[in-house]
């Protein structure tokens, strides 16, 4: 077993069954890089491919910290809709970025099953975009929209707490997320939006960011607009 990972034991609210899944040691996590939308780079193993619970006896799949905060209406949807699907099997021991896309995908189908909200599913979404990155194929761009679509429901329809799902951060995803899929002037309105938001002050580091890709994008924008009158 790599030393890098250890042994986890959790207990599944929904079957309430107990099980182990693997977890990168935090000592061992060395970050070598981050793309403009947080996407992280690691030179050890990549704890994103451990950061979703799946139970092995039911199918219940969530995000690691979301794993134990499911409701009693929400427990019956998985037993009704999941459990009885669900072939048991196991992702305890290494992940490839294989069985990641699998967890993710089973998180994101169970969040859909329960009714999670848009902040969670887009935050879902993200991940498995990033994953496709990593393999540098074009479904990322189908989970870029997807979040987008996620985010933008989050921030009309939600309450969004300062400290998980913050606003400043959801407005500047919105803008990043919408450059990288080529809507630039989306894309300009939400870094607008993220700039505007007054507790963005707090977030000096997103506040720096959501500068440099605004004008980044305003310059995209300007040559995606004077190649369309050239042609
Ligand atoms: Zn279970």
């Amino acid at each position: 077993m790599n030393n890098e990972l250890y042994e986890k034991t959790v207990h599944c609210p929904v079957c309430d069954r107990d099980f182990t899944t693997q977890k990168v040691r935090t000592s061992a996590i060395r970050v070598e890089n981050r793309d403009e939308d947080f996407c992280p780079y690691y030179k050890s193993q990549n704890p994103l491919f451990y950061s979703v619970f799946v139970c092995p006896h039911c199918g219940y799949a969530a995000l690691e910290g979301d794993f134990s905060r499911i409701g009693e209406r929400e427990k019956e949807k998985i037993k009704e809709t999941i459990s009885p699907k669900w072939r048991p099997r196991s992702y305890d021991g290494e992940r490839t970025i294989e069985d990641a896309l699998e967890v993710y995908k089973l998180a994101l189908l169970c969040s859909q099953v329960i009714g999670a909200s848009e902040s969670t599913i887009g935050k879902i979404c993200l991940r498995l975009a990033w994953l496709h990155r990593y393999l540098g194929d074009e479904k990322e761009k189908d989970f870029i929209k997807f979040a987008v679509k996620a985010f933008h429901k989050a921030y009309t329809t939600e309450r969004l707490d300062e400290d998980q799902n913050d606003m400043v951060i959801i407005l500047y995803l919105l803008g990043e997320l919408n450059r990288r899929v080529g809507n630039y002037k989306d894309a300009i309105k939400w870094f607008d939006k993220a700039l505007r938001e007054p507790s963005i002050k707090k977030k000096r580091h997103i506040e720096l960011k959501a500068r440099e890709q605004w004008s980044f994008t305003r310059e995209e924008y300007r040559k995606q607009k004077s190649e369309s009158v050239d042609n």
